[in-house]
């Protein structure tokens, strides 16, 4: 593959110039996905932080449902943050009913899991595979990992305050998800990680 993957960011709703603006500085060729064609034209997928159960509804409605299905049993490395690792988990507890995930990483995330106690918050996170400082992370209306499968691999919990040991990165293959935004801290060193999944897949 050529040194400069082509990485689109899914662009129904969410924080998508956030993630453009990330990739971008890592080297990418980014471009919004919005329709199958766009899809077919890049070698991995950002899903977005926003609302998963908006991304659900517009990912049927932009008929975008079945064709990332297909592209991730085929082996395309996709990244979800927040909202867009409840679109990678398997099982979502706290979910609308009607909401409905891509074909994504065997687990189970709680919606809104951070919630009650503390709707928006942050705190260092360590992951594995990725050098230096714990990431800033940021959580907003953020969901946890109460479960996962054979085949994933927790990358990073929660390691100070009171919600200390939650899981909040993993990763399955060349699927990655995270409960937080690094998009929105200026540290690259995720979409780094992510373009380089990409570039060895
Ligand atoms: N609470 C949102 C959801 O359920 C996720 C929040 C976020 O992406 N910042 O989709």
């Amino acid at each position: 593959m050529t040194a400069a993957p082509a990485i689109g960011v899914l662009a129904l709703q969410g924080d998508v110039r956030e993630h453009v603006a990330a990739l971008t500085g890592v080297g990418a060729h980014v471009r919004p996905v919005r329709r199958p064609e766009e899809l077919d034209a890049v070698d991995g997928l950002v899903i977005p932080g926003g609302e998963s159960t908006t991304i659900s509804k517009l990912a049927d409605i932009f008929e975008m449902r079945e064709p990332i299905d297909k592209r991730i049993a085929a082996g395309m490395p996709v990244y979800g943050s927040c909202a867009g690792m409840i679109m990678l988990a398997t099982e979502v507890l706290d979910g609308r009913p009607d909401q409905r995930g891509f074909a994504g990483i065997e687990m189970t995330v709680r919606r809104n899991a951070f919630g009650r106690q503390v709707d928006s918050f942050e705190a260092p996170v360590r992951l594995a595979g990725v050098e230096g400082e714990p990431f800033h992370a940021v959580f907003i209306r953020a969901p946890w990992v109460e479960r996962v499968g054979v085949g994933v691999d927790v990358l990073g919990e929660v390691t100070e305050g009171p919600a200390a040991g939650r899981v909040v990165a993993v990763r399955q293959g060349n699927l990655l998800a995270t409960s937080f935004h690094p998009e929105l801290t200026g540290d690259l060193r995720l979409h780094r990680y992510f373009v380089d999944l990409v570039r060895a897949a």
